[in-house]
């Protein structure tokens, strides 16, 4: 499986995933020629896409899709329970939906959607696994529930949300009282702290490599993230570099190129 994430944060989200026989974007937040160049520098032709997944109808994660999945007629597919949802957002795309309420094939790639808490209608994080190479993205998360751990245990590689940094959202001045309220809340996003906690236990359960995502533009830095969770997973003993590695989804430039290779292509 090879997987990098494209973009990532409040200013649009859509990670590439690929195996032997299948290749998908999780969500498409972006202008549609951002997202062509990034799959042109992976050598991924757009119409060669077979599905684009969606995780919620925020608008960070779907606003590029009408364009991209329109110009390429490729299959959209979402949870049943916001299928209304998107047939109003995206009125264009009705011929192209496809919904689920449970797992699912793709080819090579076998999907498990898995229930988040967020403040959407219906929001989902997604197990992925080619045979037994897997790899899982929970963004969008207001607290990290034992259903996400045992959704995504054992996952070589986990695309986790650390969103904010607790002070820092208190004192940005731009966010009225209730959105902060709201991204701090239990179905908002998840703190860099809490991001670190979960780490610590997905690293008991195998986790070798956590790319932190949807890092906030206002409320939170990289630099930021990463040494609040790596200071936090130290107390405990999890030395980063060593025992996991941390990477960073970046809001408008592509990550890093993963790739998991199953037991049996090894
Ligand atoms: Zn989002
Ligand atoms: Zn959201």
């Amino acid at each position: 499986m090879r997987i990098c994430n494209l973009a990532s944060g409040s200013s649009g989200n859509c990670t590439y995933v690929e195996t032997e026989r299948a290749r998908v974007l999780i969500d498409d937040g972006k202008p549609l020629a951002y997202v062509l160049n990034a799959l042109n520098e992976l050598g991924v032709a757009p119409d060669s896409i077979n599905a684009i997944l969606i995780t919620h109808e925020h608008s960070d994660h779907i606003k590029g899709i009408e364009k991209f999945a329109r110009a390429f007629n490729i299959p959209i597919y979402a949870h049943t329970y916001i299928s209304e949802i998107l047939f109003h957002q995206l009125p264009n795309c009705r011929h192209l939906f496809n919904f689920f309420d449970s797992d699912f094939d793709l080819e090579d790639l076998h999907i498990q959607p898995f229930p988040v808490p967020h403040d959407s209608k219906y929001c989902v994080g997604y197990r992925l696994s080619e045979e037994d190479a897997v790899a899982s993205i929970v963004t969008d998360i207001g607290t990290f529930t034992d259903v996400v751990f045992e959704a995504i245990k054992s996952s070589a590689l986990v695309f986790l949300e650390a969103n904010y940094d607790p002070e820092m959202l208190m004192s940005y001045p731009n966010y009225p009282p209730f959105l902060k309220k709201r991204i701090s809340g239990g179905r908002g996003h998840l703190s860099n702290i809490n991001c670190a906690k979960a780490i610590e236990r997905l690293v008991h359960a195998g986790t070798r490599l956590v790319v932190l995502s949807h890092v906030s533009e206002h409320s939170n830095t990289e630099n930021l993230a990463i040494s609040t969770i790596a200071n936090y997973l130290e107390s405990k003993n999890i030395i980063p570099n060593v025992n996991v590695r941390l990477d960073i989804a970046h809001h408008e430039q592509r990550g890093t190129i993963f790739r998991i290779t199953p037991t049996s292509k090894k």
